[in-house]
Order: structure tokens, then C-alpha cells, then sequence
């Protein structure tokens, strides 16, 4: 299949690009897309078929469900069995916006979208793209992140065309996203809302919305893997760069001083070496590759950078990349969920 890339200015939206998106989802196809989070695989969520292509393009394991994107509350309400108040006001707050709400699913929804769940994942995205591709085919869109299961998620199109080149019929190329990190999923299907995985959104703008207490599902939490995680998606082994990634934490100048030692023992032993530091760092490494993940108080944009840096390295075929820790004050946790995957827990604190 010869896959169709077509460019569109989110200022200025190309109707008939558009158009021939959503004849191809009306039809049962899929077609990847821009969010303000990553790029969507998107299919008619309402269509079983529909739905198990995008398992299929991806790699996916079917019990991992897909994400369903509307572009009015009414289609949420459509597809509930029931809404609970907290999802009104969620919405008021927060949508369009990077933020998924699980509520139940009442029997429109095909169990291939839920991964056999009797609930159903809902988010309104923030991009002009996305909103004008549901409004104009008329369907709500199913929507994993557009990368191969188990690779980074994709900020840019050029990435979903390495991954889904000559599977999928068409790719609309946006640019660049804006946040980089997926959206924050919150469990409303229990009495005190969950968050199943941390994003942009956080516990604190949640609770300040709903005057109420909001949990962390415990299985998501670094290091307590003993217990599961509710979201069946966060179970999975997430993307682990080629080489062995290693997070190194502490006060600044040490951590500068004890990625240079391990640099310098890797390179000795014949070793080709990347580093992610910040733009106050990087001058201070001598590792092959360094790359600076954006300024240290800059936390937007190290979310947004993330995912392009770690697809970046496996081009490189470095053996080893250490890494500078980013528990920043907001949205540190979400990052730090997405690197301590990457590195398969491997952290190494320094005083
Ligand atoms: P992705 O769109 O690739 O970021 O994946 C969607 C994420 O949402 C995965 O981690 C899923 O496990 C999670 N998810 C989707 N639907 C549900 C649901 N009904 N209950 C819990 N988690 C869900
Ligand atoms: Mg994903």
C-alpha cells in the first residue's frame, strides 16, 4: 500500500486534505494524525474492523484498548452508559485538551476499541487537525499513539512515516506537536477518580477542578512494579532505546562529574557514548553525542523534545546513553513515567 502524506497548515486547513481523510475513515481505513500530545493512528472507534486494522498497522496486543477522540461532549454522552458529574466538570475545565476519561461503555462501543473492557477511554484533543478530521467524517476516531508498539511515540510525521510507511493509506503531516508526551488518563468509574497515567494534566489542576481528592493508580508509580497497573497499556514494556539507557540523579555538578567518569570508561572500552543534558550542561559533556533536552526550567519543553531524542540515538547506534534526571516541579512525574521506562529502572543517584 502506497501511503499518501499530505501537509496541512493548522492556520490555514486544507478542507479537500481533510475531506479525503475522513472518506477514508468513513470508509474503515485508517489514517494517522496530529494532537497537541502525539500523533493518532486514527479509525472509525464504532467499527469493529475498523478498529482491528489499527491493532494490526501497529503491532498492538489486542487487550491493550485504543483511545476513542470526539470533538463534541455529546458523543461521549452517546457512548456512555452512564456520565458521572465528575466527567462534566473534567470537561468544562480541561477539553479540548491532553486529558482521557474512562467512564462505562454502553453497547455501541465494539469490545476491539475497549480491548474487551466494559469502559471506554474518551478525550476531546486540542488541534485544529484532529477536531476538523472527527467533525468532517462524522465518526469518532479511535486513536493509539501512530508508532509501532513498543517504539517511542510520534511528535512528528516524518516519525509515523518511518514506522507505518506503506501500511496505512494516508499520514496528515501538521508539524510538529506541541506537548510530546501523551494525554494524562483519569479512571472516573470508581468513587474517587484515578489517574492511570500521568501526562500534562496533573493530580493538583484535577483536584483544584473537582474540589476533591484524586488518586495515582499505585501500579504506575516507579519502582512499586509489584503492583499492576489499571491501564492495561502501562503494563506493557514500553520503548527501550538500543542501547543501554541509564538515568543518572542528583546535585548538578555531580551528576555532570559522574556521567563524564562513565563516558570516559565506555569510551575506553571502545564504546560510542550519548549523552541528554540540558542547555546548562552540555558544553560540560565529552560523550560522542550530546543533545540537550531544552532548558533545565523549561519543563514544556523537555516533555516536547523527549521522545525525538530517544528515536534520535537508535539512528546514531550509540552503545550507551546516560541521561540528566527531570523531576521538575509540574509535569515531572509524567516525564520521568516515560525515561524510567526508557531505561528500564536503571538509576544511578549521586550526592
Ligand atoms: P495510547 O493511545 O497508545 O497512548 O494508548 C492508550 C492508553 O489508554 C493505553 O495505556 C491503554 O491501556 C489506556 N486505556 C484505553 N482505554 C482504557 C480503559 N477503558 N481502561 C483503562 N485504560 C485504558
Ligand atoms: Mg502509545
Amino acid at each position: 500500500m502506497q501511503t499518501k502524506v499530505v501537509k496541512i497548515d493548522c492556520e490555514k486547513i486544507d478542507k479537500n486534505g481533510i475531506r479525503e481523510a475522513a472518506e477514508i475513515i468513513r470508509g474503515g481505513g485508517l489514517v494517522a494524525f496530529p494532537t497537541e500530545t502525539v500523533y493518532g493512528l486514527g479509525a472509525d472507534a464504532l467499527s469493529p474492523e475498523a478498529a482491528k486494522k489499527i491493532y494490526e498497522a501497529k503491532g498492538r496486543p489486542s487487550d491493550n484498548p485504543l483511545i476513542v477522540h470526539i470533538c463534541d461532549f455529546t458523543e461521549l454522552v452517546s457512548i456512555a452508559r452512564e456520565v458521572p458529574p465528575e466527567a462534566e466538570i473534567l470537561a468544562k475545565a480541561f477539553w479540548p485538551g491532553p486529558l482521557t476519561m474512562i467512564v462505562r461503555k454502553n453497547d455501541k462501543v465494539p469490545c476491539t476499541t475497549t480491548g474487551g473492557l466494559d469502559t471506554v477511554a474518551v478525550r476531546m484533543p486540542n488541534h485544529r487537525i484532529a477536531l476538523a478530521l472527527i467533525r468532517e467524517s462524522g465518526c469518532m476516531i479511535a486513536a493509539p499513539s501512530a508508532n509501532t508498539s513498543g517504539k517511542p511515540s510520534p511528535t512528528e510525521a516524518a516519525h509515523v512515516a518511518l514506522d507505518m510507511d506503506g501500511k496505512i493509506p494516508m499520514i496528515l503531516d501538521g508539524g510538529v506537536v506541541g506537548i510530546g508526551i501523551e494525554s494524562t488518563i483519569v479512571d472516573l468509574t470508581e468513587d474517587v477518580p484515578m489517574i492511570l497515567r500521568p501526562g500534562y494534566i496533573t493530580k493538583e489542576m484535577l483536584e483544584q477542578a473537582l474540589g476533591k481528592e484524586v488518586r495515582v493508580d499505585p501500579g504506575i508509580i516507579a519502582d512499586s512494579s509489584d503492583k499492576k497497573p489499571k491501564a492495561p497499556g502501562m503494563k506493557y514494556k514500553h520503548y527501550a532505546p538500543k542501547a543501554d539507557l541509564v538515568l543518572v540523579e542528583g546535585e548538578e555538578a555531580a551528576v555532570v562529574a559522574k556521567i563524564n567518569m562513565l563516558v570516559t570508561e565506555k569510551q575506553k572500552a571502545g564504546k560510542k557514548v550519548g549523552v541528554i543534558a540540558t542547555d546548562e550542561t552540555k558544553e560540560r559533556y565529552h560523550a560522542d553525542y550530546v543533545v540537550s533536552i531544552g532548558a533545565r526550567t523549561d519543563e514544556d519543553a523537555i516533555a516536547r523534545h523527549l521522545y525525538r531524542i530517544l528515536r534520535g540515538f537508535d539512528d546514531w547506534e550509540v552503545d550507551a546513553i546516560y541521561s540528566e534526571s527531570f523531576a521538575t516541579p509540574r509535569i515531572g512525574q509524567a516525564i520521568m513515567n516515560r525515561l524510567m521506562k526508557a531505561a528500564g529502572h536503571q538509576v544511578l543517584t549521586v550526592e
